[in-house]
């Protein structure tokens, strides 16, 4: 039977040389994967008061759009810099191919806010702790991480707090 992995394809030397990019719309054209997916991102979740899921800037918006309908929650999107219309939080990351900025609207979350962070792929965790730091300086709480494909050779855990950690996926090559 295929699996979640099946559905990502590696493109090799994209968007740089060196850098094998994880494509993962193959996964999203096909439904019952796509939900399948969708319901394992969310289920250990279920039952944690999650208020709001911030999804990242792109492909995470993908995922926390469904993940935040499917919790009961609000979907707030973390967008790189320059991209919201209004007063934004803004922190600095490097992640595995590029340094940016990522901003949140600054009225995005109340201070009661129970708060899961998704995104498609974990590498360096740069992009995700960045995510992490603007959810707490909009003062609300970070309940845990939620992604589809988790770089294990690039260690990106030790970038993030303990705490519920699900990847779908986990790739250690
Ligand atoms: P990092 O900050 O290094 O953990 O990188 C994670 C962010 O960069 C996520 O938003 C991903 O969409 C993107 N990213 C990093 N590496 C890859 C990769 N090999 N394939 C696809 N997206 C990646």
């Amino acid at each position: 039977m295929a699996s979640i992995k099946d559905y990502i394809l590696d493109v090799p030397d994209f968007p740089k040389k060196g850098v094998v990019f994880k494509d993962i719309t193959p996964l999203l054209i096909n439904h019952d994967v796509f939900q399948e997916t969708i319901i394992l991102l969310s289920k250990d979740f279920q039952n944690k008061g999650i208020t709001k899921v911030v999804g990242i800037d792109s492909r995470g918006f993908l995922l926390a759009a469904p993940c935040a309908l499917l919790l009961g929650a609000g979907l707030v999107p973390v967008r790189k810099k320059g991209k919201l219309p209004r007063e934004v939080f803004r922190q600095a990351y490097q992640c595995e191919y590029h340094n940016n900025e990522i901003d949140v609207h600054k009225d995005a979350f109340t201070p009661s806010d129970k708060v899961l962070i998704v995104d498609d792929v974990l590498a360096t965790g740069g992009t995700a702790r960045a995510a992490y730091e603007l959810v707490k300086c909009a003062g609300a709480e970070v309940i845990g991480f939620s992604f589809l494909l988790e770089l294990g050779f690039l260690n990106g855990r030790a970038q993030l707090p303990n705490g519920p950690l699900i990847s779908a996926v986990v790739n250690y090559q």
